[in-house]
């Protein structure tokens, strides 16, 4: 745990939130500002600032993390109509939680190339 880190306290339990999806290192829940009819951020329970570092540090759990985004996309029925999964890395892409998360974005139709 990471203090002042506001995923890290969801892990925690100290923080609530809308937990659908959990695994021994992943953890998934609701975002409380949602996207899309669909807006679920998936975690790994260790403390990483963005997917590069987590890529780095611990492959292994960089793929359960999206393991775990596309068991949730299936909870979610959103595998047919088509999901995204987005890694903001940094300020300036709209990171604002630095404890890497992965969105998974979807029931609804997503354009691309996002704004
Ligand atoms: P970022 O902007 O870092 O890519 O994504 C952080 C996400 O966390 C945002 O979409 C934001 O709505 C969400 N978020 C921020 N605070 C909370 C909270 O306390 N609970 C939940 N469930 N989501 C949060
Ligand atoms: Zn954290």
């Amino acid at each position: 745990m990471t203090t002042d880190c506001l995923f890290c306290k969801i892990i925690a339990r100290e923080i609530p939130a809308e937990i659908v999806h959990e695994t021994d290192s992943t953890l998934a829940f609701r975002d409380i500002n949602p996207q899309a009819p669909t807006h679920v951020v998936v975690i790994p329970k260790t403390h990483h600032a963005n997917a590069a570092a987590l890529a780095a540090t611990d492959p292994l759990l960089a793929g359960a993390v999206l393991r775990a985004a596309g068991e949730v996309a299936q909870a979610e029925g959103i595998v047919e109509s088509g999901y995204r999964q987005v890694f903001n890395t940094g300020a300036g892409a709209g990171q604002s939680v630095f404890h890497v998360h992965c969105h998974v974005l979807g029931g609804r139709p997503l354009s691309w190339p996002p704004g």
